[in-house]
């Protein structure tokens, strides 16, 4: 079965066409600038790039030429478009409706549309690129598989806010949590790594990149999530705050004369790491570069992102009443072992013992355990792998559907 897995954004549209017999990637890429001067799409067959320029004023005519590219005589991979047995959709935001993944049908997009006010920027696009499949690929199956679903286990007294309960009620104002599709790959595949079955493990989940969300998984179902209402709370990201005390918008907007909105983009484009180091940079590269030549404010900002992991993993393993495995991944926790090592540090009253040497060496799409033998919890990085996981619940549920499936 070949599974086109697309994840539609409000000016781009990403894709990978995956063979699920052996779940090899035959081609991924984007098509980008949508909407904007200077469309291009960047398809990648191996590891050949090919760029193709073409203006793209909406998504239809964005999927048209993502769908040329699979079919093309030189750089495709397929002879024709009925090759593509389903279509996977990323949705940022299943409110509290979808707790899994589900086949897309007319009320499935009344119920998306629906939770839009959740993710006024996200749903909307990746509705787009639902439509325009369904429109260029009549007859394919379509499912939706949403960034929130895996949260959804989060008991009341994990997710609410200790506001008026009729803002709950009326907005539906809640944790929702975010990165599900990757904590749930990656606490699968630590438990395969390990050996051990997922249903009886404690595993933290951290998915840190540039946004980034620790999940505390038990047994399986996760149980709490550092991201809430929107992807802004929780830990220090590239250019999110991620906690702050409540009061300090009202604070700043009274003294700087600016709007809520200047505020929310403050807060979401111009602060972490970025707002640390006086907008140096949001690149955990250059941050880390800048710390070992002794820039001090550098190494401030590094301490901070990294105390407030730590914080988190302690938060979590409280939560869970014990901790078996810390998953590291996403762009740092894949590739930063300075990360790792001092996030670790602060874990040594667990029984947490790294191994250095793994540390270091487990980079660039490594995996693997990077704790010693003996110690009490098993520290693994597991490079994300979001794409795979929505083409396997699409081939699931289209296998369902089709009554070929158990
Ligand atoms: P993501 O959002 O998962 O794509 O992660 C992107 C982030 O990963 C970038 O902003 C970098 O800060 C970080 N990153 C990538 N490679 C490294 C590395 N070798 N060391 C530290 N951080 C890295």
């Amino acid at each position: 079965m070949k599974v086109l897995v697309i994840n539609s954004g409000s000016s781009s549209v990403k894709y990978q066409l995956i063979e699920m017999d052996g779940e090899r990637v035959l081609c991924k890429g984007i098509a980008e600038r949508i909407g904007l001067e200077g469309g291009r799409l960047v398809h990648r067959v191996n590891e050949e790039k090919h760029i193709v320029e073409r203006e793209l004023p909406d998504h239809d005519s964005a999927l048209r030429l993502v769908l040329e590219a699979l079919t093309d005589e030189k750089i495709g991979v397929i002879k024709d478009l009925s090759e593509i047995d389903a279509v996977g959709h990323r949705v940022v935001h299943g409110g509290e409706k979808f707790t899994g993944s589900v086949l897309i049908d007319e009320d499935v997009i009344k119920a998306i549309e629906e939770v839009t006010p959740l993710a006024p920027l996200h749903n909307p696009a990746n509705l787009m690129g639902i439509k325009a499949t369904m429109k260029l690929l009549p007859g394919v199956p379509n499912v939706a598989v949403f960034d929130t679903a895996f949260h959804q286990t989060i008991p009341p007294k994990a997710y609410l806010y200790a506001i008026p309960y009729e803002y709950y009620e009326k907005y539906k104002v809640r944790r929702y949590g975010f990165h599900g599709t990757s904590h749930r790959y990656v606490s699968k595949r630590a438990a395969e790594i390990l050996g051990r079955k997922l249903e009886e493990l404690k595993i933290i989940t951290c998915h840190i990149g540039n946004g980034a969300s620790i999940a505390a998984v038990k047994y399986g179902k996760c149980v709490d999530t550092s991201m809430g209402f929107t992807p802004l709370e929780g830990l220090v990201m590239g250019t999110r705050c991620g906690d702050i005390d409540p009061a300090i918008p009202f604070f700043i907007m009274e003294k700087e004369g600016i709007s809520p909105q200047e505020m929310y983009d403050a807060l979401n484009k111009k602060s972490g790491v970025f707002g640390l180091t006086k907008g140096f940079s949001s690149d955990m590269r250059d941050i880390e570069e800048a710390a070992l030549r002794g820039d001090k404010t550098a190494q401030l900002a590094l301490d901070i992102y990294h105390y407030r992991i730590a914080k988190y993993v302690g938060a979590y393993a409280a939560a869970m009443n014990g901790v078996d495995a810390i998953v590291f991944t996403a762009g740092v926790g894949e590739n930063s072992p300075i990360t790792r090592r001092d996030v670790c540090s602060y874990l040594e009253f667990l029984g947490l013992k790294l191994d250095e040497k793994k540390n270091e060496e487990t980079i660039r799409g490594k995996e693997g355990v990077i704790s010693t033998p003996d110690s009490k919890v098993a520290v693994l990085v597991v490079p994300t792998n979001e794409e795979l996981m929505i083409a396997r619940d699409t081939k699931e549920i289209v296998e369902r559907m089709r009554g070929k499936c158990c």
